[in-house]
């Protein structure tokens, strides 16, 4: 069932009028009906719900969010905790002294409203995080607080912690004991860039060295089965994408962080950013075909310099089209010969295509690029004109080259 709430953007805090809630199975009457039978709901609740929720810049379903995770649809009820600020971070709708609505939960409330939405298949999972309320480890203590009573109450279910920068240590153990899931936001890979639009934040002491505790904890304990995520605010200051990614490198091999979020800049009335222009949408984008790159691929950052303009942000191609061009000597690639790490150079061939191929050819060699699609049940269409079979034909480099430049190809 569905049912129409107002709501209102975190990013810029505007009134989007009424947009679609989504209550599962239960009509928007027998859930008002429940709520006043057991005061467990209130429109206040929800009220609040649709002001806290981060989801709304992404979703039209607030409060819950509909997150993917290996290629399903995960509900999710993603709230702050509270959204009143004392940092001032000038790319924020809840900066301090800006005038906004804000709300706050208690912890008893927060977990009522969760355990109600989840008992009835209504979420699947928690996401919460909050401003910095007073101080960070006070702000962190009250959403930790709502997390234990959600455990203490038998949730079992998903549960995602995003942490203050200059929470204590004790705070990371806590959240790493109760969290699927848990990390803190970097926002910039730049010291002085982060000391100009997050003045409040030591990123290297309230974020980087919060994030290797975060590490630390999760594989002292074997805990946080999701992993570690961040977040990168892109285009809010002068940095690069090469500083980006050489940051998001990082994160990955010595942090061991499992996920890395690009988040463009829109500029929000009200605050010292209002004039900057917004983070054109491809730069999110070829942010996260790189950093996959980096993560499941073996590439290093330096790898990636191809696909960099000359002052260091990525071009809009894709990243590994990019890469390949600049060394035609290494293609085309023989689906019947070429290793696992060989099939990973060819755009359009991810780890599972290449795992795949690899087995289906154990029993006999490929015989054409149709045979691939057929026994590896894979296309590479995509990948045509960086792969052969034998000495069969391949779309020349050339060609192809010509369609990139006509962006019909990226
Ligand atoms: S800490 Fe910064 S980004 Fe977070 S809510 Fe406060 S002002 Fe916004």
């Amino acid at each position: 069932m569905e049912a129409f709430l107002p709501i209102f953007c975190y990013t810029c805090n505007k009134n989007l009028g009424c947009a679609v809630i989504t209550f599962g199975d239960l009509s928007w009457q027998q859930l008002k009906s429940e709520a006043l039978e057991s005061s467990v709901v209130t429109m206040g609740k929800w009220t609040r719900l649709s002001l806290l929720s981060l989801g709304a810049s992404y979703d039209r379903c607030v409060p819950i969010y509909h997150s993917v995770a290996r290629g399903r649809t995960v509900p999710l009820l993603k709230t702050l905790v509270s959204s009143y600020c004392v940092n001032s971070c000038a790319y924020c709708a809840f900066r301090c002294g800006r005038r906004v609505p804000r709300e706050r939960f208690e912890p008893e409330e927060l977990a009522d409203v969760a355990m109600m939405l989840w008992r009835r298949g209504i979420i699947e999972g928690v996401f919460l995080s909050s401003s910095v309320d007073g101080d960070p480890e006070g702000a962190t203590m009250v959403e930790l607080h709502a997390a234990e009573l959600l455990r203490r109450r038998g949730y079992t279910g998903y549960l995602h912690l995003r942490l203050m920068p200059g929470c204590s240590r004790e705070a990371v153990r806590r959240a790493a004991e109760l969290g699927d899931r848990i990390g803190l936001n970097v926002e910039n890979p730049n010291d002085s860039c982060l000391a100009e639009i997050r003045p409040d934040v030591d990123g290297r002491i309230d974020v980087w060295r919060r994030l290797r505790w975060c590490s630390e904890e999760a594989e002292r304990g074997n805990l946080v089965r999701a992993g570690l995520d961040t977040q990168f605010v892109v285009g809010a200051s002068d940095e690069t994408d090469r500083q980006i990614l050489e940051a998001t490198y990082g994160l990955y091999r010595e942090l061991g962080l499992r996920r890395v979020y690009f988040s463009g800049f829109r500029p929000i009335s009200g605050t010292p950013l209002e004039d900057r222009p917004p983070c054109p949408s491809y730069r999110e984008h070829r942010l996260y075909q790189a950093s996959f790159l980096l993560r499941d691929y073996g590439f290093g950052p330096e790898d990636l310099e191809p696909a960099l303009d000359d002052d260091g942000y990525l071009r809009d191609i894709d990243p590994k089209i990019a890469l390949a061009l600049s060394h035609p000597e290494l293609y085309p690639v023989d689906l019947n010969e070429a290793t696992f790490e060989e099939l990973l150079l060819v755009p359009g061939i991810g780890p599972k295509k290449a795992r795949a191929i690899l087995t289906a050819r154990e029993r006999r060699p490929f015989e054409s690029l149709s045979d691939v699609r057929r026994r590896a049940g894979v296309s590479i269409r995509r990948s045509s004109p960086f792969v052969k079979i034998g000495d069969g034909q391949q779309e020349s480099l050339h060609k192809f080259e010509r369609k990139v430049e006509m962006s019909q190809w990226t």
